[in-house]
């Protein structure tokens, strides 16, 4: 297929190179091979594709009705509808996953551009009553100039996950994808201007984290930020932030809880956890990375998880795989340490997979790996590893599973399965994150809000509320 390849950055509806001429290359995680050399955005670069976000919130755009604002959501959704053929094969070229999820993430995108293109005029202010002869509301304004800094594990859905909501709340965007996976955020720059953005208002800039990320991030002109990433980034980022005092979303890492109960559907759980633990290689914030299983049918749910772990296709995400590669070396590398230190010092019992995947002569290819005998005080139950590596743990009565689940400094999200009510309540109430899942993984359509508690986060993203990410309301009084 005939891929656009973009690799400059992309300020004020333009493609330029950075400042200093620099590039880095972006690779392919099935065959090692470059994809293409990508501009480095120089601290000048920052500047400019700012002051671009800036300026747009001073022309046009500032003054745009929210429907229009709406129509121009709808257009970009309606491009990357026609486009997701090309959209789906460069993602899974830059990132590895198989085709069959790339696609999904691509409707996924469009679906939250038309859920925000519909809420550009449903976040309503308040009439506040202040008495006779006074009126007192308030007006939602948008907060200018924003970061929007995403990982590579969803490349071009998390930029459309934050983007359409900051511009449905009138704001402006400099996006700043991960370096391993730049290729599909830079076409949605491009597909942007094809919409009908005014020049300034989504910008894309692209370059390492530490430099590029870091001097967007601590930009005075920026307004709001909204970052998705690793928990110790996440931290420079709310650093930066407080600095300024500027509102900042932080969707971070998790641990996820997968909490079984011997009342569930045995055949459903066992696979929502495939489902769950294995998805996109593991690499998914989401992923369920424990599962706590009651121990009278633990060794059941281990035997029969195994059979489908030990099933699980690999290869190149373009044939459509379960499994593609690792995203780079370097998580390859880590992912591999990890294992390590389960099997080597920490004793846990190797179910399926711990290797390289065979038959792969390049790539960064791991296979499906289970875990049993693993206890709460290891570091394969306690460290998020981002890989396809899942953590079987045995419980016996509700207090000890609650224990496990809550014993960590993650919350991002859980899942509970059981065919009692009462007690899914019970752990929907009492379970320390963000979001809770009962009988089903991966419960997080766009209209419902997303994000984690304790470490995993501050604020949500997805849903009405997110809309309140990018705006800040003003009270205007009056008496007569
Ligand atoms: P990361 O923190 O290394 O990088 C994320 C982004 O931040 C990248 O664009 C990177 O270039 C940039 N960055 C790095 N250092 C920076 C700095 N000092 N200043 C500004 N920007 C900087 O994370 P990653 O390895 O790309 O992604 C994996 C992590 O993301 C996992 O922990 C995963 O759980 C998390 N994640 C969370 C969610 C969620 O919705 N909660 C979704 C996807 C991924």
């Amino acid at each position: 297929m005939a891929m656009a390849i973009r690799n400059r950055l992309f300020i004020d509806n333009e493609w330029r190179d950075g400042a200093e001429g620099r590039v880095f290359e972006t690779f392919d995680p099935a065959t090692e091979e470059p994809i293409a050399a990508v501009a480095v955005a120089e601290p000048e670069d920052v500047a400019r594709a700012v002051d671009a976000a800036e300026r747009a919130m001073k022309g046009e755009w500032g003054r745009m009705a929210p429907e229009r604002r709406g129509e121009l959501l709808e257009r970009l959704a309606g491009l990357i509808d026609a486009r997701r053929e090309e959209i789906a094969a460069l993602e899974t070229l830059d990132m590895g996953k198989p085709l069959r999820e790339s696609l999904a993430n691509v409707a996924r995108s469009s679906r939250t551009c038309r859920y925000y293109a519909g809420a550009v005029d449903k976040h309503l202010g308040q009439s506040v009553p202040v008495g006779h002869n006074a009126a007192s509301f308030t007006v939602h304004e948008p907060l200018g100039a924003t970061a929007h800094i995403t990982p590579w594990n969803y490349p071009f859905a998390n930029a459309c996950r934050s983007l359409p909501a900051a511009l449905a709340a009138g704001c402006t965007v400099v996006l700043k994808p991960a370096s391993d996976t730049p290729l599909t955020t830079l076409l949605l720059g491009e597909l942007c201007a094809e919409a009908g953005f005014p020049a300034g208002v989504v910008n894309v800039l692209t370059g390492g984290g530490g430099s590029v990320g870091a001097a967007l991030a601590s930009h005075p002109g920026i307004r709001g930020i909204t970052f998705t990433g690793s928990v110790s980034t996440g931290r420079r980022i709310a650093a930066m932030a407080a600095e300024r005092v500027v509102p900042t979303v932080l969707e971070l890492g998790g641990k996820n809880p997968l909490i079984l109960f011997a009342d569930a559907d045995l055949d459903n759980a066992v696979t929502q956890t495939l489902r769950g633990a294995y998805t996109n290689a593991g690499q998914v914030c989401t992923s369920v990375s424990r599962v706590l299983v009651e121990r009278r049918i633990h060794a059941n749910f281990v035997e029969a998880l195994a059979a489908r772990v030990r099933g699980l296709t690999i290869g190149n995400g373009r044939d459509n795989p379960d499994i593609g590669p690792l995203v780079s070396r370097a998580h390859y590398d880590t992912v591999a340490g990890h294992v390590r230190v389960a099997r080597e010092r920490d004793g846990a019992r190797l179910v399926a997979g711990g290797a390289r995947a065979e038959g792969q002569p390049r790539g960064w290819f791991w296979q499906p790996t289970l875990f049993d005998a693993v206890t709460p005080d290891m570091s394969l139950a306690r460290e998020e590893i981002f890989g396809p590596v899942l953590a079987v743990i045995a419980f016996d009565d509700e207090a000890e599973a609650l224990g496990i689940a809550n014993g960590l400094s993650l919350g991002l999200t859980s899942g509970i399965f059981t065919r009692d009510i009462q007690r899914a309540f019970r752990f929907a109430r009492d379970l320390q994150a963000g979001m809770v899942w009962i009988n089903e993984w991966f419960l997080s359509p766009v209209q419902t809000p997303h994000g984690g508690v304790k470490e995993s986060g501050i604020g949500r993203e997805q849903g009405l509320a997110a809309l309140a990410n990018y705006t800040q309301s003003k009270t205007i009084g009056i008496r007569y």
